[in-house]
């Protein structure tokens, strides 16, 4: 009885990019209505993905077997937003367009932490274009909540691994997959723009 039981845990005070995939909601232009929402990340990153196999992943530069099918991959942005209204965070998803005009920006403030913005397409259709516009930006950006970093998140979300995941009786190929899947229907990746 002389050993300590907190050493049969492997304590990990910060939790791994793949315990955090259900965390945050991925939010597209509506159909109709608007995004209204302040940005909340530093800057934002993008990545050319596919949708396969019923699923979005990213075109992996290396290996990639939708581009050996000859299936077009297509560029989004992502960024850590929060809705002005509800005050949810999420991740705002955008298409290339709206990342041009996120990167002018970026360019003119430094920051894009506590820029206001409104997010819809022109003629409110599911599949027309979309457009940003810009508001003012929070001055006291400390005072806004923080975000974590925005690639490990995605990452989970396709379940694209950030080591090996080692197999053992208790973490089988199901319980792996089923991870990828495990979003509650809160997490929205699909194709089209
Ligand atoms: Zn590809």
């Amino acid at each position: 009885m002389s050993e300590n039981p907190s050493e049969k845990v492997n304590w990990q005070r910060r939790p791994n990019a793949e315990d955090q995939n259900t965390k945050f909601r991925i939010q597209r232009a509506p159909s109709k209505g608007a995004i209204l929402a302040r940005v909340l990340s530093h800057d934002f990153n993008g990545a050319r993905t596919h949708y396969w196999g019923g699923r979005t992943r990213p075109c992996d530069p290396v290996l990639c077997e939708p581009c050996d099918d000859n299936q077009k991959s297509r560029w989004h942005g992502w960024i850590f937003a929060q809705d002005l209204k509800t005050l949810e965070v999420f991740i705002c998803e955008f298409p290339p367009a709206v990342g041009n005009d996120l990167d002018r920006k970026y360019g003119e403030l430094r920051t894009l932490r506590g820029v206001h913005f409104k997010l819809f397409r022109v003629g409110g259709k599911a599949n027309s274009r979309v457009v940003i516009q810009f508001g003012s930006q929070d001055q006291d950006r400390e005072a806004l909540p923080r975000v974590p970093a925005l690639e490990p998140i995605l990452c989970a979300i396709w379940g694209v691994r950030v080591a090996p995941v080692k197999k053992s009786p208790r973490m089988t190929d199901h319980d792996v997959e089923r991870r990828d899947d495990d979003d509650g229907g809160e997490t929205f990746l699909r194709e089209h723009d």
